[in-house]
């Protein structure tokens, strides 16, 4: 589909998140599946200059306008010479007036039998097809003395070397980095073409809640996940927006909903997730129809409530803070990516020995709270899913297969350094 300016996608059908009625745990590279199936871009076209353009997603290809370099130019600092002018031994060639400089080129042709003065980034001359290194010459400043062989074309780059004009230099989807915007930049490329930043609104529902810095009860608990989720998503490069704290409560939820549904393109909610009592958020989804509970095969996480509502995907994720943290990282990343127009990214693991000891039963995925240690994976003392404090002290995950593992010293893990989320 051509996309212009301002042409937002169709949105998401209700039951995108439907799963098969005899579905009981899902196993997560199942669900990972269903969802890659399912999201496709929701956020329209925009122009940025390449000033704007760090860690946007590209919208369309970006082409090069002109080549890098554009003119044969000098890696080194020395004297342009003729190839075919060079000997074999000692000899001696003639300096014409002048010099090529970087952004001040020699003009006018070398003549057979001379040598000119070239500097790192100046233009080759005509009549020069071969630099020397100054080190690798004497000069009195009208002649240089060398010693042949040299190789032809020695110490120049060809035009186009790095990047010829109409060549494909980044593809669409992809999220542009400061490396990126010097290869944009120098190949003569302004404007971009680039997805509108996805918005992601964050809701977190629980009476027991009090906002981080304010007075709190004895039995509350402060709102750890939001600014958590919040920052997040800043760092993936998206545009968080801060719906606050809903209370257990089904007409405030939905009031919450409904504002987020128009404020953003997608909705992370957290708590409430499961099938109880209090669990006001999946009960809601249900009752538009556009909602499963995905029970998944994970450890941190289980429930997964996914829903749409009035057109945008909510996931609901579970309270518990390592949990919400988890599936934000294993299923919301990759949603947003799609959602965003980056497409699917699977993130990719290394495989590092381990530093610890843990026998693994089958059943489902787990993902442990880990860092490296001399290039070991460490993992947090305790695995409870309330521990914050592991969040913090880990740098990535272990993940562990569905099936059943004996994890001993060394064995080899897959390490997902945060990193490789986009944290
Ligand atoms: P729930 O999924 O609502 O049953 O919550 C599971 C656990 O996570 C409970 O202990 C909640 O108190 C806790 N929890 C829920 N939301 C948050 C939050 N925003 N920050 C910290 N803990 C939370
Ligand atoms: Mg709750």
């Amino acid at each position: 589909m051509v996309q212009d300016n301002k042409l937002v996608p169709p949105p998401l059908k209700n039951d995108c998140f439907a799963l098969p009625a005899d579905t009981h745990w899902t196993p997560v590279s199942e669900a990972l599946k269903r969802l890659e199936e399912r999201l496709h871009v929701c956020v329209p076209v925009e122009q940025v200059a390449l000033s704007e353009g760090l860690g946007r997603i590209l919208a369309q290809d970006v082409v090069a306008q002109r080549s890098n370099p554009p003119q044969p130019n000098s890696a080194v600092d020395g004297y342009g010479l003729n190839h075919a002018d060079i000997v074999d031994g000692a000899q001696s060639l003639p300096l014409v007036e002048g010099r090529s400089a970087a952004g001040e080129p020699f003009e006018g042709a070398v003549p057979a039998g001379h040598a000119v003065r070239i500097l790192t980034g100046a233009t080759i001359p005509e009549g020069v097809d071969t630099v020397i290194l100054q080190e690798d010459v004497s000069t009195d400043g009208t002649a240089i003395a060398f010693h042949g062989p040299l190789k032809k074309a020695a110490n120049t780059r060809k035009a186009g070397e790095d990047v010829a004009s109409g060549d494909v230099i980044l593809p669409k989807g992809r999220q542009v980095t400061p490396a990126d915007l010097a290869l944009i930049a120098a190949t003569g490329c302004s404007g971009l073409s680039v997805y509108a930043r996805l918005r992601v609104a964050v809701i977190s529902t629980g009476d027991e809640l009090a906002e981080a810095g304010s007075e709190a009860r004895e039995d509350q608990i402060f709102d750890a996940n939001r600014p958590m989720l919040l920052g997040m998503i800043t760092q993936f490069g998206f545009t968080p927006v801060d719906m606050g704290r809903a209370p257990d409560d089904r007409e405030a939820l939905k009031n919450f909903l409904d504002q987020a549904a128009e404020q953003a393109d997608m909705i992370l909610t957290s708590g409430g997730a499961s099938a109880g009592d209090e669990d006001h958020m999946s009960a809601l989804l249900n009752e538009t129809g556009s909602m499963t509970l995905w029970r998944l095969a994970i450890k941190p996480g289980r429930p997964l409530a996914l829903g749409v509502w009035n057109g945008t995907p909510v996931f609901g994720l579970p309270g518990n803070p390592v949990a919400a943290m988890v599936c934000t990282l294993i299923f919301a990343k990759p949603a947003m990516s799609a959602l965003a127009g980056a497409g699917w990214k699977a993130s990719e693991p290394i495989w590092v020995p381990a530093a610890f000891e843990k026998d693994k039963k089958a059943g489902r995925r787990e993902y442990l709270r880990a860092r490296l240690v001399a290039g070991r994976a460490e993992v947090f003392k305790s695995e409870g899913s309330g521990r914050i404090s592991g969040l913090s002290w880990a740098e990535g995950l272990v993940e562990l297969p569905d099936e059943a593992m004996q994890v001993g010293e060394d064995t080899l893990v897959a390490y997902y350094p945060y990193a490789a989320f986009g944290l």
